[in-house]
């Protein structure tokens, strides 16, 4: 449509789900153009832009707009982060709405699809005026949302911090104490695990998607991009299971650690301090900082066997994914939403590299969520190992579920038609049965 024309992001994500999809709407041609569907699943049930007025620690008043788009709830009420980055505009939550959808339907519970945030930046921002923030947003959000509605949650800039203030300020609005946030503190209705998910998750994939393929984790040395909540646990598991990761950055610059990452270090540093990396190579001597402005380099340029970015949205472009194969990657998994461009992709598909999608190998953050909305339902608190069991099955099963939804349709070992065929399939036969509405 002409109106999204501005939209390139929602674009991308919209093109390559349709085009993947292509032999599901093949095969029920007539019943999908009949009902509509295609047209109905592109456009979201509702868009919600607000203004967020709020005063900073200078007396002075600052206006971001915030934005809540709820796509489609055909499965279960809308779920998905909340964004503050001053990137943020309708075209960023509309992609990330759109591809929740369907990243949503292959946890196999019972959630649909949303996104919202603003183009709050809380970096370099006091904790009042975090708050400040974060209180004028729920203002308006509130009335959007629900346990049972539209459950937010965190994502780039939206911590553990954020989600508090913005929940205490719901609870002061509604006098309701319910699951209306997921990713809460651990002594107001959070699940454990939920921190780690999404990095555990994609390595729990990752690993499986290895073990399906004839490859070990242990042993492996692996890049990742970012620093933040999915980096740092990803690369705690990773760990773990016995590969070494190398590097890791931010915004401004990336590390090359040849010994390992120092995961504690890297937590106290992005998690305690919220400092910059310069300060990772200040305290570890083998490591070396590279500034991305001044070298204009990444970490892609290093010779690695596994490849995770987890930073943001097409930051593994064409001639990335070139220097991954030429250095012998076998395997790229996606931690963040829609890292690697589409060009960059296909390449690495072409040349025999094992791709897992983010809507595939992060949704251990959602799927914990889900069970985070579950325990607060039942007003119980479960184990940590009893959700990261439950992570680890559910991150497997969706391995399963892409390679045989990639197989039915003779398209095997494609693993991002296999999740946009396995994940459209569930949300298209619950919008057929609930009619045209
Ligand atoms: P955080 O805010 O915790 O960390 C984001 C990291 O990416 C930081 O290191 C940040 O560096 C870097 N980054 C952000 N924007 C840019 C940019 N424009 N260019 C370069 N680097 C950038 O976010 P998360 O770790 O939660 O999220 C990372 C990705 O994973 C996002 O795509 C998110 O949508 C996705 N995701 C997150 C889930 C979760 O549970 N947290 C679940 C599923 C997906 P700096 O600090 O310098 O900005």
């Amino acid at each position: 449509k002409k109106q999204n024309a501005a939209e390139p992001e929602f674009l991308q994500a919209v093109e390559e789900v349709l085009e993947t999809i292509r032999p599901v709407v093949d095969a029920h041609e007539a019943e999908y153009r009949k009902e509509a569907l295609l047209e109905r699943i592109c456009e979201p049930d509702r868009q919600i832009k607000f203004r967020v007025p709020w005063v900073d620690d200078n007396g002075n008043v600052q206006v971001n707009t915030g934005y809540r788009i709820e796509f489609n709830n055909a499965i279960g009420p809308y779920k998905g982060g909340l964004r503050l980055h001053p990137s943020v505009y309708t075209g960023i939550i509309k992609f990330l709405g759109f591809e929740q959808i369907f990243k949503n339907s292959l946890t196999g519970l019972p959630i649909g699809g949303g996104k919202g945030g603003s183009d709050f930046d809380p970096k370099g921002k006091s904790d009042r005026e975090v708050m400040a923030f974060c209180q004028s947003f729920m203002s308006e959000l509130y009335k959007y949302i629900g346990a049972d509605r539209d459950v937010p949650a965190g994502d780039i800039g939206t911590g553990a911090r954020e989600i508090g203030y913005m929940f205490g300020y719901y609870k002061k609005l509604t006098d309701s104490f319910e699951g209306v946030l997921t990713g809460k503190g651990l002594s107001y209705g959070g699940s454990l695990a939920r921190t780690e998910a999404t990095g555990y998750g994609l390595l729990y994939l990752t690993e499986e998607m290895l073990k399906c393929n004839g490859h070990d984790i242990k042993g492996k040395t692996c890049l990742v991009s970012g620093s933040g909540n999915v980096a740092i646990y990803a690369i705690q598991k990773a760990q773990q299971l016995g590969a070494k990761v190398v590097t890791c950055s931010d915004s401004t610059g990336w590390i090359y650690d040849p010994e390992g990452i120092d995961v504690d270090l890297l937590k106290e540093i992005k998690e305690v301090k919220r400092a910059r990396l310069t300060e990772y190579a200040a305290q570890r001597s083998s490591a070396e900082y590279h500034d991305k402005a001044k070298e204009g380099t990444n970490q892609w340029q290093i010779k690695a066997d596994i490849a995770l970015p987890c930073a943001t949205q097409n930051e593994l472009n064409l001639e990335d994914a070139k220097k991954l194969v030429a250095n012998g990657v076998i395997a790229v998994a996606e931690g963040a939403n829609m890292p690697t461009t589409a060009d960059a992709t296909i390449y690495l598909q072409q040349n025999k590299v094992l791709f897992s999608p983010g809507k595939a190998s992060n949704a251990g953050g959602v799927a914990t969520s889900a069970l985070e909305m579950s325990q607060n339902s039942e007003r119980l608190s479960w184990t940590f190992e009893e959700v990261d069991s439950k992570l680890k099955g559910i991150m497997v099963n969706i391995f399963h579920n892409i390679d045989d939804a990639a197989k039915r349709y003779g398209k095997e070992g494609d693993y991002v038609a296999g999740a946009n065929i396995a994940g459209f399939e569930k949300v298209a036969d619950a919008m057929l049965a609930h009619g045209v509405c």
